[in-house]
């Protein structure tokens, strides 16, 4: 039998913190609390250990320091029971089997019922109509993207943990999915945490923005995304959004200038 969808999970990251073999600290004991049912996104500089901070919570790299808590379990019990799904910048597709086949067997690894038509469905919300059958190999980078997030919806998990998602997407593609995915996440109620360096993307998506410092990753601004939903592409330009993606550009500048500091003091 399928097991119990849960409900969204709040996660909490206690004293997190990652230092690989080899010394390099990317996240510093870090305190974090994201509410159930809440889009969160993570931006930083490049290299600031944003995706060490989302693999951590995907259980899927461990932390040196403190621990994630998924609705009172550990993550890697979370994502052993499919209770949570990423879409990764590389999406990892099994290139033998086609969209559809990638799809399926998540559904069968987790232990869902595959119905055909919520495939179809996801399938061309993701803009991939024609392409059900095709194989990862025939497809572009931005289409195999693509797939992996209806993939990773599929299993209508509690979590959603996206990391540039579509990084490899052509820029009107991109608006659509900002503008449609949301919608889907939000009638599933799932908690999606995501990591973008897309100021205007991660305003347009979110009810709250986190701002990390240079590496190793620290809070430096926790920006609530007070924005009415459902959003559209056209409210990404209204003043209410422009005033908030200025305040997530001074916190981004604000914290790389402050990590730059001691060094020109040199
Ligand atoms: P971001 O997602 O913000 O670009 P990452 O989390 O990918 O940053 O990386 C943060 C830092 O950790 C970088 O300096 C990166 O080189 C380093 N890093 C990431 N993964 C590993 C690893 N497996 N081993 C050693 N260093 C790593």
């Amino acid at each position: 039998m399928a097991p119990e969808l849960t409900p969204p999970p709040e996660i909490v990251c206690t004293g997190l913190g990652k230092t690989f073999e080899g010394g390099t600290e990317a996240v510093e004991a870090l305190n974090l609390t994201i509410a159930a049912g809440q889009t969160t996104t993570l931006v930083g500089p490049s290299g600031c250990g944003k995706s060490t901070l989302l693999r951590m919570i995907a259980g899927l790299e461990e932390a040196s320091v403190g621990a994630v808590s998924i609705g009172g379990e550990a993550p890697f019990e979370t994502l052993k029971r499919a209770g949570l799904s990423v879409a990764f910048q590389d999406p990892s597709l099994l290139p033998w089997r086609s969209v559809r086949g990638n799809i399926e067997l998540a559904l069968k690894l987790a232990r869902r019922p595959v119905d055909t038509g919520a495939i179809d469905q996801l399938i061309s919300l993701v803009g991939l109509d024609g392409f059900a059958e095709t194989r990862p190999a025939e497809l572009s980078g931005g289409m195999r993207q693509r797939a992996a997030i209806a993939r990773a919806l599929a299993t209508k998990p509690g979590l959603l943990l996206l990391d540039e998602p579509f990084g490899a997407v052509d820029e009107l593609t991109r608006q659509q999915l900002a503008q449609d995915l949301p919608r889907i996440w939000e009638a599933q109620g799932t908690t999606t945490v995501l990591v973008t360096h897309s100021v205007s993307e991660a305003v347009l998506l979110s009810d709250r923005v986190i701002v990390l410092s240079p590496r190793p990753a620290k809070i430096v601004a926790d920006i609530q995304i007070t924005l009415p939903r459902p959003r559209t592409t056209e409210m990404g330009r209204d003043k209410a959004a422009s005033n908030l993606k200025e305040q997530v550009f001074a916190a981004l500048s604000e914290s790389m200038a402050a990590a730059q500091r001691p060094l020109a003091a040199q």
